[in-house]
């Protein structure tokens, strides 16, 4: 099947078309500034896409439209057939995600109005980790906030988490509702998932993307204590979002949010550069040795996204930090570029260590055909 993917952002519009069939990709693009250059709406960025399309497909039709949405909520465990009242509901859990769902909302409308006849497909971020238990989801908070607000975990990155999940149990042939592991999706954005039976029962990402892990701008865990005190001391509720998603991680430590500017940085001997990276390797290995008790001992540490799957550096580093789970890396395997999904450990490693390239674009793909394909069955 032909199917164009969209991530569509309140500025931007990122799409690629893919054949699922041979999995190649036929053209892709970013068209961005939406609003603020020539291109006034979301309507006229698609009228770019459909001009480029008709060039590279010629006499080829899409057969449907799969989008990356980011949340959804309780309600979406699974990718959807959009229909009215589906964009209905992901718009009411736009409080949620204020700056995802409305432009997620905003690019199924306009393909909506542009292709009437072509069907459109959601695949949500949160969605796998809807097999999460209740233990894992929750917070120590009144249950009055859950059910006035919905404030619980539900954490992101679920494509890749899932995607990668299947690709490591093929890799170490196993059935991917065999596959015990730990997945580090470590890109600007960075969450780790404790997969069991093939299935997310917890995750580091939670009620925002804002939880968990040192990233390039997000500090991930803090005590929230720090808000209450600088709220006395007179922050705004907008400069604490600002400051914690947007200025801190790697960039609140050392000034670039970048991981292989920071590296670059520690190597010509930069201190703030170095203890950041400690920070971020230190988070980590203690969220991997809590996610090999969670799982009931992993059979693969899986890293992937752009640290994941090209940092030797970052995984050394983080590794070295774990010989109390007996793992090891092969340091040739680990240095080795590559992108292919591959084994990095020693031979003697208690479980193996893996570098397995995500591919977003090509999980929502054969999510849409899939649930295409069954639509057509039926
Ligand atoms: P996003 O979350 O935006 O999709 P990516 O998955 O592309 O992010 O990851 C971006 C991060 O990967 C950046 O911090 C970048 O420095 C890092 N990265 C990419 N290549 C390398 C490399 N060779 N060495 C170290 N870090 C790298």
């Amino acid at each position: 099947m032909l199917i164009l993917i969209i991530n569509s952002g309140s500025s931007s519009l990122k799409y690629q078309v893919r054949d699922t069939n041979d999995d190649s990709v036929l053209t892709e693009g970013l068209i961005e500034r939406i609003g603020e250059s020539e291109v006034t709406d979301h309507a006229q960025a698609l009228d770019q896409v459909d001009q480029k399309l008709t060039r590279v497909l010629g006499e080829r039709a899409l057969d449907a439209v799969g989008h990356r949405v980011v949340h959804g909520g309780e309600r979406f465990g699974e990718p959807v057939l959009i229909n009215n009242e589906i964009t209905r509901a992901i718009e009411r859990l736009n409080p949620l995600a204020p700056l995802h769902n409305p432009a997620n909302v905003l690019g199924i409308r306009a393909i909506t109005k542009k292709w009437p006849k072509l069907p459109q497909v959601a695949v949500f971020d949160t969605a796998f980790h809807k097999t999460m238990p209740e233990h894992a989801w929750r917070y120590a908070i009144p249950d009055q906030l859950y059910r006035t607000y919905g404030i619980r975990r539900y954490g992101f990155h679920g494509t890749s988490h899932e995607f990668v999940s299947r690709h490591a149990a093929k890799l170490l042939g196993v059935g991917a509702s065999d596959f015990n592991g730990i997945v580090a999706h470590l890109g600007n954005g960075a969450s780790i998932t404790a997969v069991s039976g093939g299935k997310s029962i917890d995750t580091s990402m939670g009620f925002t993307p804002l939880e968990g892990l040192v990233m390039g701008t997000r500090s991930g865990d803090i005590d929230p204590s720090i808000l209450i005190f600088l709220a006395r001391e007179g922050y705004s509720t907008d400069d604490l979002d600002q400051l914690l998603n947007r200025d801190s991680g790697l960039k609140g430590m050392a000034g670039n949010n970048d991981m292989r500017s920071t590296e670059e940085a520690a190597a010509d001997g930069d201190e703030q550069a170095a203890i950041a990276l400690a920070v971020a390797s230190y988070r980590l290995a203690k969220y991997i040795g809590a996610y090999h008790v969670a799982v009931g001992g992993a059979q693969a540490l899986v890293f992937t996204a752009g640290i994941g799957e090209n940092s030797w550096q970052f995984r050394q580093s983080v590794v070295e930090r774990l010989g109390a789970l007996g793992i090891s890396l092969d340091d040739a395997a680990n240095r080795k570029k590559s992108n292919e999904p591959r084994e990095i450990s020693t031979e003697e490693s208690a479980f193996p260590v893996l570098v397995i390239p995500t591919d977003e674009e090509a999980a929502i793909a054969e999510a849409t055909a899939a649930v295409i394909g069954e639509q057509n069955n039926q």
